[in-house]
């Protein structure tokens, strides 16, 4: 059997999958009818380095320690990569810009851009037949929500141009609300029927899902939307970290829709168990959801803990203490959220049975109840680590950081 593994970056959970919902995705819901899709699933982190490691180590970001795109992931991680290369399938992974995602994980073994489709197909076309596992990291989904090829300058300058309007008028954050939303619907009605038409869906399985969701300048603390960490990355709310997840198995199965809480964190050990990969490590921070895929038992974890870093994208280092990398940690549990910033302390819980949008803090009124979920947060903050920069990486980072005017 294969795997194909599709990462939409920045795809929250209400855009894809939710028929009736504000886009419409037919293609998607196609492939879904065959498959299984999780209603509830929660990233580890809302922007894309910290959160794909968690989804492929089955690890929590904060204790892989990744805030940069030139980082090498923890030695004594093994990766969803590691256990199929372990077990002979051959291993190739499509990003959008081959310096930045990967840039320092052999085992995920980059073949090219996901932005040269042509590329991209004719790699998954020869392997017809044959066992493996890809991993694609769609990235037109991603602010500026263009389809079409782009290097990072050139992404650089576009999306500083997006950015400059939101700042300026509601009636760019509603464009921009909308380029998101086609964006997606040529995720879904373009991009992915021709990535599947070269796929052998009786012997593939195929996941579909995204690293984080976005905002619009929803809440106060991103309502300056200045850079691209305003529409991902500085906030836990929902929002950001709520994404889709459909796993549809090889020839299809009947359509599940499996209520209950999951994670990202969950994939690495659901697929390892689908597709009989060993050994899973026994200190992970998620669990298999095959029963959901195989049964459609509910997802059952008690709890999802996420975590956001200080932009550290255009600084040269990265610090040595782990709450000064980490800036906010949070907790989802099947009724409650909690959101802790660090640095000033703010702490904020929401009742989700009344108040599913996160908008009413309950922290006071519920402070006894909620005393046990602050003490678990506290716990998981004294786990998180800073991960490495290696040697050379870091004078690399300093030169273009450098050259772009970033440091002197
Ligand atoms: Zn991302």
């Amino acid at each position: 059997m294969s795997l194909v593994i599709v990462v939409a970056d920045s795809v929250r959970a209400d855009m894809l999958g939710r028929p009736g919902g504000s886009t419409r995705t037919p293609f998607f819901d196609g492939l879904a009818a065959h498959g299984t899709l999780f209603e509830r699933v929660v990233s580890s982190a809302p922007w894309t380095v910290p959160s794909i490691a968690a989804m492929l180590t089955g690890v929590y970001a904060h204790r892989l320690g990744l805030a940069k795109w030139e980082q090498p992931w923890p030695e004594g991680r093994p990766s969803l990569f590691d256990l199929a290369a372990g077990a002979g399938l051959e291993v190739g992974s499509f990003v959008f810009d081959t310096g930045h995602l990967f840039r320092n994980v052999p085992v995920a073994r980059v073949r090219g851009s996901s932005q040269d489709v042509p590329a991209l197909l004719s790699w998954l076309e020869a392997r017809r037949g044959r066992e493996f596992v890809a991993f694609v990291h769609h990235w037109w989904t991603h602010v500026p929500y263009v389809s079409r090829p782009m290097t990072s300058p050139v992404w650089r300058k576009v999306t500083d141009a997006l950015m400059a309007t939101l700042a300026k008028s509601e009636t760019a954050r509603v464009k921009a609300r909308e380029l998101y939303r086609m964006a997606v619907e040529r995720f879904s009605e373009q991009w992915l029927p021709r990535l599947v038409d070269t796929l052998d869906l009786d012997t593939t399985w195929l996941v579909v899902t995204a690293d984080h969701g976005e905002s619009f300048g929803t809440r106060p603390e991103t309502a300056a939307l200045k850079d691209v960490f305003d529409l991902h990355g500085n906030t836990l709310h929902k929002e950001m970290l709520e994404v889709p997840l459909l796993v549809r198995p090889p020839g299809g199965g009947p359509a599940r829709r499996v209520p209950g809480l999951a994670r990202t964190v969950d994939l690495m050990p659901t697929l390892a168990d689908l597709l009989g990969l060993k050994p899973v490590p026994t200190d992970l921070d998620g669990a298999s959801l095959a029963r959901c895929v195989r049964f459609g038992e509910p997802a059952a974890a008690s709890e999802a803990i996420s975590v956001m870093n200080r932009d550290f994208v255009d600084l040269p280092d990265l610090p040595d203490d782990p709450l000064d990398l980490w800036s906010g940690i949070s907790l989802a549990t099947p009724s409650r959220k909690l959101i802790w910033k660090l640095r000033p302390d703010e702490r904020r819980a929401y009742d989700l049975t009344t108040d599913p949008g996160e908008t009413t803090d309950v922290s006071e009124r519920d402070a006894a109840l909620l005393t046990p979920l602050w003490q678990r947060l506290e716990t998981e903050l004294g786990r998180a680590i800073v991960g490495k920069v290696l040697p050379g990486d870091a004078e690399r980072i300093r030169a273009r950081l450098r050259k772009l005017g970033y440091i002197e």
